[in-house]
């Protein structure tokens, strides 16, 4: 943003105008070495632009064109499940049975949960791993949900399965290694429903609001974006959870956002901690693995929590309400 500044005005005053509104700036100068304009740096608070073209001094205010106006459009919306804040997803990493769909979903209603989360096509690394039943366990999923009265958020790993996700589910979620796959962005926007679109895990911010621009583009209903943790350099924990993009997509950017302290711990007992600071940071809820018996779990155990674990989930999202 670019502020120009009348002949007459007292730079200095005009700075620190600005310094109390939370605005760093950095002086433009003219040939002649006087103060013609400011710059205001990224790190700025926001503020609204009739306030800036009040102050004594100044001349006019310039803001670039955003990149993600749609996005932007969404400032404000509520995560499109039922519930009120902080609201919880949780489920399964992979839906494995009818049983155990079923188990996990009981767990979560008893948890508190509004939605049921739950991997039917299953993204892993290794191509030896299970990864997932596929088109019948959209149908367990959905009726383990049915069951407990909980919405669904499920993945959609490739476009060829959009539509029978979408059949489904309430929520098409998109996986951190599929977040700028953008022929599956298109695919899954024009399915029309909300979208949780995991942050990929060594996406900036920027790359992040513009998938989620992508999305809204092709006309998926609201974008929820969800925190995951990036790559970090330390192996103790899977990911590392980023809560400053938390703190900067809910109280700069206003948008919905979801944590996801599972995939970002690696490890049940971090779990329930990261999830209070997720929602210490704005996080408009969390979204979270449990399994009826974590020991056998086909994919991600180590992170799931149990029906004790769950105990201490409950008692953390209380605290916030
Ligand atoms: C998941 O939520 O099932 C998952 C695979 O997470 P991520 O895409 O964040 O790794
Ligand atoms: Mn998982």
């Amino acid at each position: 943003m670019l502020i120009t500044l009348r002949p007459d005005a007292d730079v200095v005053a005009v700075e620190a105008a600005l310094k109390g509104l939370g605005l760093w700036t950095t002086r433009l100068r003219d040939a002649d070495g006087a103060a013609r304009g400011l710059r205001v740096e990224p790190h700025s608070a926001p503020a609204a632009l009739a306030t800036l073209r009040a102050l004594p001094g100044v001349a006019d205010v310039w803001r670039a064109p955003s990149p993600h106006p749609r996005v932007d459009a969404q400032a404000g919306a509520a995560v499109p499940l039922p519930g009120g804040a902080p609201l919880l997803v949780a489920g399964p990493c992979s839906v494995e049975s009818p049983e155990q769909a079923h188990a996990a979903a009981a767990l979560a209603a008893a948890a508190g949960a509004t939605a049921l989360r739950g991997g039917a096509f299953k993204p892993r690394t290794s191509p030896y791993a299970f990864d997932g039943h596929g088109r019948a366990a959209l149908g367990w999923l959905r009726a383990a949900a049915d069951a407990h009265d909980l919405a669904v958020v499920t993945e959609v790993l490739g476009e060829q399965h959009v539509d029978a996700v979408a059949a489904v589910a309430d929520v098409l979620q998109v996986g951190s290694r599929n977040m700028q796959n953008f022929a599956l962005l298109r695919a899954v926007g024009a399915a029309g429903k909300p979208v949780l679109l995991k942050r990929g895990m060594a996406a900036t911010v920027e790359e992040w609001l513009l998938a989620g621009e992508h999305l809204l583009t092709a006309g998926a209903g609201t974008v929820v974006f969800c925190e995951r943790g990036v790559r970090g350099f330390d192996p103790e924990t899977r990911n590392l959870l980023d809560l400053g993009a938390v703190a900067l997509l809910k109280h700069a950017y206003r948008q919905p956002v979801l944590v996801d302290p599972s995939h970002a711990a690696g490890r049940r007992d971090l779990v329930v901690p990261l999830a209070a600071a997720a929602l210490a940071a704005g996080a408009d809820g969390v979204i979270i693995e449990v399994h009826p018996d974590p020991g056998a779990a086909r994919s991600d155990g180590p992170q799931a929590l149990d029906a004790a674990a769950l105990v201490a989930l409950t008692a953390t999202l209380e605290a916030h309400r």
